[in-house]
């Protein structure tokens, strides 16, 4: 996205919006645009969010840009696959030894301060479940939370055995258009975080403001559809299964470790770590 964009975006939620959650993600590598510390510099300047965070590889998360980060970010959340070689033959062309030195370092240079919070997030994929429990003992130590993903596909379908899981109770439509916003690249607008290609485009910011955007008879259509399930035959929605994923949290203590079951993954907190979240 290019600068003027995104402060045209910023601008535009900044006068239509409050009390927003900001993150730097849908698909991709933050850390990679040229600008992105102006940009989390100038989102910090407006009053509309309440929260900014980012997801990253993690690979260039490197001491040159951590001081600006710890100063004008609310979460980081870091995607490995495994320890050691079980992520870098998953991720090819990560660095697992790097990532592991850089997220230590971003914790030892936060010190006590509560902010940002430090997460990893691991996908049940191909590890077997010893080494998600190895990973997770092992990183529950050193940052603030690991969450357990799902695998969820590129038609957005979990894989059913997450199906069986927690007795929690399951959500019963989707929330994605009523709760989210994604602007991509070029200024198209998406109702959710996993329509990384535009496929359910709902208006374009270049042509329309967003606040309208959010009220247009696109949005409002896949709020409907998400309500009564009725979607288009080809739609992303019509064959997706990864909103029912979305639990109302369950909790319980095992060995010091907090585990939440919360939608589409586990969330584990060491207790001596945690402070409040909420
Ligand atoms: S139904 Fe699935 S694809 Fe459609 S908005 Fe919800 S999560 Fe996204």
């Amino acid at each position: 996205m290019s600068w003027n964009l995104f402060k045209k975006v910023v601008d535009e939620l900044d006068s239509g919006f409050e009390n927003l959650s900001l993150s730097f993600y849908i698909g991709g590598e933050s850390l990679l645009h040229p600008r992105f510390i102006d940009m989390i510099k100038y989102a910090r300047g407006k009053s509309c969010f309440c929260e900014i965070g980012f997801n990253t590889n993690g690979m260039l998360l490197t001491k040159e840009y951590m001081q600006d980060i710890i100063e004008n970010i609310d979460w980081i959340k870091c995607s490995l696959e495994g320890l050691g070689e079980v992520n870098d033959s998953i991720r090819v062309g990560c660095d697992y030894l790097k990532v592991a030195q850089n997220l230590k370092d971003l914790v030892s240079l936060r010190g006590s301060k509560d902010k940002p919070r430090i997460s990893i997030n691991v996908t049940e994929y191909t590890q077997s479940k010893e080494d998600v429990s190895k990973f997770v003992e092992y990183w529950t130590k050193h940052v603030d939370a690991v969450y357990v993903s799902v695998f969820v596909d590129e038609k957005m379908r979990a894989s059913e055995k997450f199906f069986d899981n927690e007795p929690v109770i399951r959500q019963e439509f989707c929330i994605f258009p009523f709760t989210y916003m994604g602007i991509l690249w070029n200024g198209d607008v998406v109702a959710c975080c996993g329509d990384l290609n535009g496929v359910n485009v709902t208006g374009s910011i270049l042509n329309e403001p967003l606040k309208d955007i959010w009220r247009n008879k696109r949005f409002k259509t896949l709020r409907y559809q998400s309500l009564t399930g009725k979607y288009l035959a080809q739609s992303l929605c019509s064959q997706c299964n990864m909103w029912k994923t979305g639990f109302k949290p369950s909790s319980r203590i095992i060995d010091g470790v907090n585990i939440k079951f919360s939608g589409q993954r586990k969330e584990y907190r060491r207790l001596q770590l945690t402070t409040c979240y909420c």
